[in-house]
């Protein structure tokens, strides 16, 4: 198993024993959180739409196969990433994507499957969302950097409910 396999299961264990062990009352605040993260990605969405990028890139698929998902996938998922990624996922999907991840005999990104990514658009994490690296454009990037404030904000804010959580300050 790959070194960053290893921190990427570590770091979802972590976001799972949170998920599952959290109080209604943060579930509750983490939920606000999580959705101001998906709302900002399809904000992020729209304008990669509006600039053709969505379009070209599904258009391209067949011929480069994920490629992005293949060399350019992020190999420093935490644990507030996961945390987005399985907020709203059953448990038992949950334990597939760990079992996915520990068991992938690959360089690629572990979470590619044959099919495409195991995650829905709205479970992806931000980087994935919003790379679009074939059709970068610096406006784009400029746009990004704005609303950067505003995912790091939400970040920082289930940061703060991870630390109410014993599962978590024990770790
Ligand atoms: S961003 Fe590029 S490599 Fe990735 S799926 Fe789109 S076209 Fe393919
Ligand atoms: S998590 Fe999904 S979208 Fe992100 S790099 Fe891996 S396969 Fe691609």
């Amino acid at each position: 198993m790959t070194h960053f396999q290893t921190c990427m299961h570590e770091n979802l264990i972590i976001a799972m024993n949170v998920r599952n062990t959290m109080s209604k009352e943060s579930k509750q605040a983490a939920q606000v959180h999580v959705n101001e993260v998906i709302s900002l990605k399809r904000q992020m969405e729209s304008i990669a739409d509006q600039r053709g990028f969505s379009k070209r890139c599904k258009t391209a698929i067949p011929i480069c196969k994920g490629e992005c998902c293949k060399w350019q996938f992020p190999k420093n998922l935490t644990h507030i990433d996961f945390f987005i990624t399985i907020f709203n996922m059953p448990e038992e999907e949950q334990k597939t994507l760990s079992k996915i991840i520990l068991q992938a005999n690959t360089d690629y990104c572990p979470i590619v499957l044959k099919n495409g990514c195991f995650l829905s658009f709205e479970q992806r994490p931000v980087i994935c969302t919003n790379a679009y690296p074939c059709f970068n454009d610096r406006s784009y990037w400029v746009e990004k950097e704005e609303k950067i404030i505003l995912f790091k904000k939400a970040f920082d804010s289930l940061e703060e409910l991870f630390k109410d959580c014993p599962c978590f300050t024990n770790v």
